[in-house]
């Protein structure tokens, strides 16, 4: 029989995977939680709509979070980038190992990537002058002059959304905007237009593409629903056995509250899968 040398291994350590690891540690098992610390809400300085925590920065959530599962003897956190996962054959003892450590189970909570923006100057300001989610940033832009910008399908999504949070709105396709820019004396938003136009606002909502960081996922067989987030079932597991997911890398809407939940049911869903060992 082989001597894992962990219950779980965590790939992730945003919220869903944090809250994954803390179902797992008060259940009394050995986990691992990797973290290579790129939660991609660190670029705001508030989380909005956050139970309990509304507006607070993400950057001081992690924080609590890692203080509070420090108190359980049976977890461990390594600050680092998973290279490699793979399923260990049943006849070799099954389970997986993860860059060369074993474990029974798997969870990962990885998030997505967000791709540079094609506005020059846009990267720079994404996370307060420049955002994407009318949930995270629509309450707090509601007395401002925005800006939106993208394909013209988002600016007819948007069309429909945005007034729901913001009364000021200027819509204007990507192809006409040159750079952003943070004005040196108001703080506010300078966006220079292909025309040569200069104009202040108090934010723009932008369109930011996304990929999944799939790579583990894909390596381990893992379906995802339309090469997008990966498929998992009622109890966070994947398609693969004792490969459990959570958070933005499962998600067709993208939250913290929501990926806390996705991530206490993979917890959960391991801990059952751990039961059957
Ligand atoms: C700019 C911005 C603002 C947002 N504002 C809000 C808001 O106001 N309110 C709200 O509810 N939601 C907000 N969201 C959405 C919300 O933050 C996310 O839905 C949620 O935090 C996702 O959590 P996660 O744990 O799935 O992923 P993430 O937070 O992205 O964490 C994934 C972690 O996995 C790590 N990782 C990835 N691959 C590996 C690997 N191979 N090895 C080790 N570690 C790895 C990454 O480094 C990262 O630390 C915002 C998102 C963004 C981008």
């Amino acid at each position: 029989m082989t001597n894992f040398e962990y219950d779980a291994i965590v790939v992730g350590g945003g919220v869903a995977g944090l809250a994954a690891t803390m179902v797992l540690a008060r259940a009394r098992r050995r986990v691992l939680l990797i973290d290579a610390g790129r939660q991609n809400n660190l670029r705001t300085s508030h989380a909005g709509g956050v139970f309990l925590h509304d507006g607070e920065a993400p950057s001081a959530l992690y924080a609590r979070a890692r203080e509070q599962l420090a108190a359980y003897p049976t977890v461990e956190y390594h600050e680092g980038l998973v290279a490699d996962a793979e399923a260990v054959a049943k006849a070799d003892g099954g389970g997986f190992r993860v860059d060369g450590v074993t474990t029974r189970t798997l969870v990962l909570a990885q998030g997505v990537e967000f791709a540079p923006s094609a506005i020059p100057g846009a990267d720079e300001l994404w996370g307060s002058l420049v955002v994407h989610c009318p949930f995270c940033d629509g309450y707090e832009s509601r007395d401002q002059r925005v800006l939106v910008t993208g394909t013209d399908d988002y600016l007819a999504h948007m069309r429909a959304m945005l007034p729901l949070w913001v009364d000021d709105l200027t819509f204007a396709p990507q192809s006409e905007i040159a750079r952003f820019d943070r004005d040196a004396d108001s703080g506010r938003l300078r966006v220079t237009f292909g025309d040569g136009r200069v104009e202040q606002f108090g934010r723009a909502f932008v369109q930011q593409p996304f990929t999944q960081r799939a790579g583990l996922a894909d390596r381990l067989g893992c379906a995802r629903v339309e090469a997008g987030p990966l498929t998992i079932d009622a109890m966070g597991q994947t398609t693969v056995p004792g490969v459990f997911a959570a958070g933005d890398q499962t998600a067709m809407a993208m939250a913290v509250n929501l990926a806390v939940g996705a991530g206490h049911l993979a917890g959960v869903g391991a801990v059952f899968a751990l039961m059957q060992h």
